[in-house]
Parts: C-alpha cells; structure tokens; sequence
C-alpha cells in the first residue's frame, strides 16, 4: 500500500527522531525513514551543551535525559575548565586566573567557566542516545518507523515527491532530510558534498579530531577538561557513564593513523597531562573525524527541508552540533504544523507558506551558525590552536579573557543558551574582545575548504 505522509523524515540521528516525535504529538502524520538497522557505536555527539538538555525538555524529550542520568548512563556537567600548560614564548609568566588552584603550577592559564545556576550539560553516549530517542520513536510512531531501509527518490521535480522504500511507494506532502553531513536529501536537492575535510575556524589549520575511550584513576565529576598541551595538540576530557572515561585530541596530523595517534596520545598523557588528571591512563579504542566548520546550503528547495547536520556542520569543539541541529527542530515544529490547515471539508497544505519557512529557516540558521563560529573563535584561540596567526592573537583573547570577566559569563550563559538572541555578532565579538573587528562580519558565515 502506498504511503501518503504529511511529512517524510529521512533519517534517525537525534534531529529526525526528535523532529518526528514532536510532530507526530502535534497530530501530522510522520514517516520515519532510517538507513541504519542498528544504532552503531560511534564517537560523536557525546556531550550536550545545557542549551541542548533546555531544547530536549521544551520538545517533550526530557525523559531521555532523565533516564539515562538515573541508569547511570549520563552524567551531568557542570563546570568547564580550561588549562595552557604551555611553556616559552607565549607569555613569559604564569597568568594563574585560578587564586589558588592546587593544579596551577606548571599551567600558564587555568580558567573555569561555571554554567549558570539551573543548567547543566550532559555527557552521554550517541549510541546510549540514539537507543532511547529511537526507542521513542519506534513506540510513538510505530509501523511508520522503518529501519535499516534505503530511500530512493523518483520524481523528477521537487515540488512532487515520489519515494520508494522497500518496494513501497512514498507520496509526502513535505520531506525533512535529517540525514546528517553526508546527506542523501541534499544531493537530490542539488545541494553540495561535504568537505572531506577543513578548517575548524578561520585562521586554524585544517584538523583530525580523535576520539578515544580511556581509564585514568582521576574522576572529572560534572566536569568538561580542556588541556592544551605544549605542541602535542588539544586534550578534551569528560566522564562519560558506567566509569568511562572520553578523551578528543585534536591533531593536524591525519596520516600518523590509529597506530601513530594511540602512540602520541599515551606519551603526551605520560608526560604531560598525568600529573593534572591522575596516572595509570590506559588508552582504548580510538577513531578519528574531520575537523571542520562548513555551511553547505540550501536549506530548502521545492517540497523538501533540512535540518541539523546536513545544513551545517559546526565545529566539535565542546560539543555545539546537537544544540545547533535541535534548535532547527524546536522552531520548525511549531512553524510545519501551520502549512497544514483544516478547512471544512478536506486538509490543504499551503506551499507558499512553506517557501516562506523555508526563507525563515535559512535566515535563522544562518544567524546561529554566525554566533557559534563566533564564540568558537574565540574559544578556539583560547584552548585549541598552536598555529602562527592563533598564537598571535591567543595573547590578546588570554588578556582579555583575564581582564574582563563578562567574557566568560559571555561563554557560559551562550552555551547554557539563555542569551542566544539577546546579542548581534559583532556585539558578541566585541565583549569577547575578539581582534580584528573588520574581519569579523566575514567570519560568522564562512565556509571553509581544505
Ligand atoms: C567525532 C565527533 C564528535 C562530536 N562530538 C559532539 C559533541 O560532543 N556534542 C555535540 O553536540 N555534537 C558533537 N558532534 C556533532 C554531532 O554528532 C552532530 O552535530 C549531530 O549528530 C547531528 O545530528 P543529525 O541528526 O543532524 O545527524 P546525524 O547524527 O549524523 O544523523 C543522521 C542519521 O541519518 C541516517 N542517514 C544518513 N543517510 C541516510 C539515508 N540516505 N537514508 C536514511 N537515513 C540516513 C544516519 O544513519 C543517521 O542515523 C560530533 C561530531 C563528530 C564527528
């Protein structure tokens, strides 16, 4: 029998479940389509901004936060820290922020960053994530739900879609690609490919993040840990549950390999990083993503609209993917519903209404993909870059940072997400004290190649 959805949502990551949830609870009705059969282990999406633990809440999808802290598979975060314990030419004395931090010698910056009171991010597993949205999903929507299946497009126009899964006609009103930075629905939408790799913001080289499981006798309870070492990359910490522990190392150097990173990442730990997190660190399994910031556009065209990855990947610095991909759901699942009115007689669907959602979309993306690469600018020079240009201007945000404490609060409260629209870019980037003003306007939107 043929499906004739309101909305198609290509794709089961944490944007299409949550998007088919909320609206199959707002009375559309959903197909959900995924590719994958099983939710596969990954290193991704493992820590939640608290702006994305508000969005799950507002979309009715609290209870997946909730259950997993109290299985023991989330933890919550509630501290950010970020240490330099580099030596030589950047500064030539120590700037302890940290009065009396036991771990200050040695570090040449030590910053906490406290989310605001009543917010705390999340570390939780994708794989622990995904298991219970899909759960959710397979509950709520039931037959509509198909996994492990392949769509394939046959209309020619995108104003008509016609799909086919599994032999079985598809004919929706509206098709959601939430089908991530390799997304099929972009390429049908004459969209373009994904960068293979990139820049993670402007004037940083391109990088490898590397995601690795690891054991140290240190616990970092409600804490995300950012050591930058001296010229063996960035280490990003955090518990993850069950005791585990999850470690992200940026390199530039994407041809050492499995083999190659495993090496490094154990003697940088050893000689670097044991005496601030515990000894004993036992590297795990490990693999490596690109590093990159990248718009891809369109967002919309014709009957079809996407969202999360598929239209911007952000940089996985301190986890901003899921909060940028959700708040494209929060705010096209109160706008999708109204392309659907009730007349008397029948159920219209109003397509020039959706163009007008559809220029919304863009627009609104667009402004938050700005004020991410913003604040990642400058977080980015602060904690991750060891290039020329970063190390230049790493002098001027360190000062600033030290000096003017509404730049921290500036970072915590955004990514707590209480304060997201309250500021313009360039009001952002002035109270973060980020250089070259001129330049700036050029940086929110940019799109970076290798
Ligand atoms: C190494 C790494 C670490 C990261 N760490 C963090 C972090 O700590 N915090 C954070 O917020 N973000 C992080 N991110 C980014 C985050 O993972 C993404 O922003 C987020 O997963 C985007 O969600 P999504 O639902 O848009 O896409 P995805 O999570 O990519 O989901 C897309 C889904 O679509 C399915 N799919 C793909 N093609 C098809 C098709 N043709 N048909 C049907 N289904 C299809 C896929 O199988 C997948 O289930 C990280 C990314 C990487 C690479």
């Amino acid at each position: 029998m043929d499906l004739k959805p309101d909305v198609l949502i290509v794709g089961a990551g944490i944007s299409g479940t949550a998007m088919a949830i909320a609206l199959h609870r707002r009375g559309l009705s959903v197909v959900l389509v995924e590719r994958d059969a099983q939710v596969r282990e990954r290193f991704k999406g493992e820590y939640l901004q608290p702006i994305a633990v508000h969005r799950l809440q507002h979309l009715g999808l609290g209870s997946v936060i909730e259950s997993a802290l109290e299985a023991r598979e989330a933890t919550a975060i509630r501290e950010l820290r970020f240490r330099d314990l580099a030596s030589g030419s950047l500064f030539s004395k120590a700037v302890s922020f940290l009065a009396g931090s036991p771990d200050a010698a040695g570090t040449l910056s030590d910053v906490l960053v406290r989310y605001p009171k009543g917010s705390h991010g999340v570390s939780i597993s994708q794989h622990a994530l995904a298991t219970r949205l899909r759960a959710i999903a397979r509950k709520e929507l039931g037959a509509d739900f198909l996994e492990g299946v392949e769509l394939q497009l046959k209309s020619t126009t995108l104003d008509r879609p016609r799909l086919v899964a599994q032999g079985r006609r598809i004919q929706p009103r509206l098709v959601v690609g939430a089908d991530g930075r390799n997304s099929t629905v972009r390429g049908w939408m004459g969209g373009p490919r994904a960068a293979a790799t990139g820049r993670p913001v402007v004037g940083a080289e391109p990088e490898f993040l590397v995601g690795v499981d690891f054991e140290t006798d240190a616990r970092l309870p409600h804490r995300y840990e950012v050591i930058r070492t001296a010229g063996e990359g960035t280490f990003s910490f955090f518990q993850l549950s069950g005791g585990r522990q999850r470690l992200y190392w940026n390199t530039q150097d994407a041809s050492a390999g499995k083999q190659g990173w495993r090496e490094r990442i154990s003697s940088t730990m050893d000689s670097q990083v044991a005496r601030h997190l515990g000894q004993n660190a036992e590297v795990g399994s490990l693999a490596g993503a690109p590093a990159n910031t990248a718009w891809m556009g369109p967002v919309g065209r014709g009957r079809f609209l996407l969202v999360g990855d598929a239209v911007a990947v952000t940089t996985p610095l301190g986890g901003q993917g899921m909060a940028f991909a959700l708040e494209h759901v929060e705010r096209l699942v109160e706008e999708i519903p109204l392309l659907f009115r009730q007349t008397q007689s029948s159920r219209r669907f109003s397509a020039d209404e959706l163009r007008r959602v559809a220029r919304r979309h863009h627009a609104s993306s667009r402004r938050y993909f700005h004020h991410i690469n913003l604040m990642n600018l400058f977080l980015y020079h602060l904690c991750f870059s060891r290039s020329r240009v970063a190390r230049h201007l790493s002098r001027a945000v360190f000062s600033h940072w030290n000096e003017h404490p509404q730049a921290r609060e500036l970072v915590a409260e955004y990514f707590a997400g209480t304060r997201v629209n309250g500021l313009t870019p360039l009001r952002i980037a002035e109270l973060l004290g980020i250089p070259g003003m001129a330049r700036v306007r050029a940086l929110g939107g940019v799109t970076t190649k290798a």
